[in-house]
C-alpha cells in the first residue's frame, strides 16, 4: 500500500458519508425510510431532453472527441439563455466555461485563482465542497458566518480589514444550500462594491437559480453592474432541469477567470459527450414549462412540509428558493443529535446542520425531494413524538 499524499489526507471528511452509512443500515434493518437528508433530486428529466440526447447520440460526430472547449452550438446557447432569463450578454467565445457540473467548477475555481496561503471566504453554513477546493488548492479558508438575523447573508463589515484585505477568492450562493435563502439586488450591489475595493474574485453559484417561490424569480449575480468586472457564476442543469446525473453545467463572467478554467481543463479533460451538450441547448433554448411545472412542484411541497410542521408546533420558517428547508432544533439537542433521534424514533432523515459548518449546528435540512404524501407521513412521525407544544 502507498502512503496517500498529504494534499488528499488534508481534505475534510465527506460528513454525509456517514449519515448515507447510517441509513442504509436502517433501511437494511427493513425500516421504511423517508429519505430528507441528500440533495438529489427526485424527478426524471424532462423527455423532451432525454429524446434529444438519444438522438444526438446517433451522430457519429458526437462519438468523436467533442472540441476542448465545448460546442459552440453549446456555448452559444448559454449567452441565449442568459440574455433570455437575466438579460445578461456574455460572449460565447471568451466568457463561458463548460462545465462537467458545477461541482467540478467550483472544485477548480480555487486552482485557477489561488497560490498556496492565499486568502479565500467561504459562507458558513455552506455547501461542503468549497471547503475541498480550497483544500486542494492549499488556501486559507475565512468563514463569513450567515445568520439568520441577517438573512443568512454575509456582513462584509464584520470581515476583518486584515482578512478582507488579503482575500483573494470569495464563494457566494443564492439561492442557498443549506438556508433556502435568496439575495436581493442590493446585496448583490453591496458585494460588488466589496470585492471591487479589495480585488477579490466573486464565485457565486447560481446551482438554485432555476428554483424561486412566491413568483418571485432569483436574480443572477451578474445582472448587477460590475459584476462581470468582479467575478463569475458557476450555473447547472442538474437541478432546474432535473440533469442530476448527467454532469452538465458551466460559468459565465469574467474574461480572466473563464480563460484560467479553460486553460486548467484544457489540461484536465477533452470536452463533454457532444451529445450530453447537444441536449443541454434542448434544455436551455427549447419549452421551459417544465421549470415552470417544477418550480410548482416543489412550491406545493414546501407547503406541505412547512405548513404540516407548523400544525404539530414546530416554528419553522418557508425557504424563498433552493429546494431545502433549514429548521431550527427544538432545544436540549445538538444538530447530530435530532438527527439521530429522528432517524431513530421516526426513520425520517434530516441532514444535521453542523455538517455545513460551524453556523450550521442548531438546525437540520430537510429537503422537498420525495412526494406530499410522504412528507405528510414524515411530518405525521414527527408529530407523534409530541416534541413540541401546541
Ligand atoms: N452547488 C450547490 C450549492 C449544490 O447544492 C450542488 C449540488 O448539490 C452543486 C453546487 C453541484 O451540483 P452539480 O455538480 O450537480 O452541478
Amino acid at each position: 500500500t502507498f502512503k496517500k499524499a498529504e494534499r488528499i489526507q488534508s481534505l475534510p471528511p465527506q460528513f454525509f458519508a456517514s449519515l448515507t452509512a447510517k441509513v442504509q443500515e436502517v433501511i437494511k434493518e427493513g425500516h421504511d425510510v423517508i429519505n430528507l437528508g441528500q440533495g438529489n433530486p427526485d424527478q426524471p428529466t424532462p423527455p423532451h431532453i432525454v429524446e434529444s440526447l438519444m438522438e444526438a447520440a446517433q451522430s457519429p460526430i458526437n462519438h468523436k472527441y467533442a472540441p476542448f472547449r465545448g460546442l459552440d452550438s453549446f456555448k452559444e446557447a448559454i449567452a441565449a439563455f442568459y440574455k433570455r432569463e437575466y438579460g445578461v450578454d456574455v460572449s460565447p467565445e471568451d466568457e463561458v466555461a463548460v462545465l462537467f457540473g458545477g461541482k467540478a467548477g467550483l472544485v477548480e475555481l480555487p486552482q485557477c485563482i489561488l497560490n498556496p496561503g492565499d486568502t479565500v471566504l467561504v459562507p458558513d453554513p455552506g455547501y461542503p465542497d468549497y471547503l475541498s477546493g480550497v483544500s486542494l488548492a492549499d488556501g486559507r479558508m475565512v468563514m463569513m458566518p450567515l445568520k439568520e438575523e441577517n438573512h443568512f447573508l454575509p456582513e462584509y463589515g464584520a470581515i476583518s480589514e486584515r482578512d478582507s484585505r488579503e482575500a483573494k477568492l470569495m464563494f457566494l450562493n443564492y439561492p442557498n444550500n443549506p438556508t433556502g435563502a435568496v439575495a436581493s439586488r442590493k446585496f448583490f450591489e453591496e458585494t460588488v462594491s466589496f470585492a471591487k475595493k479589495h480585488d477579490i474574485c466573486v464565485v457565486h453559484d447560481f446551482a438554485y437559480g432555476g428554483i424561486g417561490f412566491d413568483g418571485k424569480k432569483p436574480s443572477s449575480f451578474l445582472e448587477t453592474e460590475g459584476a462581470k468586472d468582479t467575478g463569475i457564476e458557476i450555473y447547472t442543469l442538474s437541478k432546474t432541469y432535473n440533469m442530476a446525473g448527467w454532469r452538465v453545467g458551466f460559468a459565465v463572467g469574467n474574461k480572466s477567470v473563464i480563460d484560467a478554467v479553460n486553460i486548467l481543463q484544457d489540461h484536465l479533460y477533452v470536452s463533454l459527450f457532444g451529445a450530453i451538450q447537444e441536449a443541454a441547448v434542448t434544455a436551455l433554448l427549447g419549452p421551459q414549462k417544465c421549470v415552470e411545472e417544477l418550480v410548482e412542484t416543489y412550491e406545493a411541497r414546501r407547503e406541505t412540509l412547512i405548513g404540516g410542521l407548523k400544525e404539530i408546533g414546530w416554528d419553522v420558517k418557508a425557504p424563498a428558493g433552493s429546494f431545502f428547508a433549514w429548521l431550527k432544533v427544538p432545544s436540549g439537542f445538538s444538530s447530530v443529535e435530532f438527527a439521530d433521534f429522528l432517524l431513530e424514533k421516526t426513520k425520517v432523515v434530516v441532514a444535521p446542520g453542523a455538517g455545513f459548518g460551524e453556523y450550521g449546528e442548531g438546525y437540520v435540512r430537510a429537503g422537498l425531494l420525495t412526494s406530499n404524501e410522504r412528507l405528510k407521513e414524515a411530518i405525521r412521525r414527527i408529530g407523534n413524538l409530541q416534541l413540541f407544544e401546541k
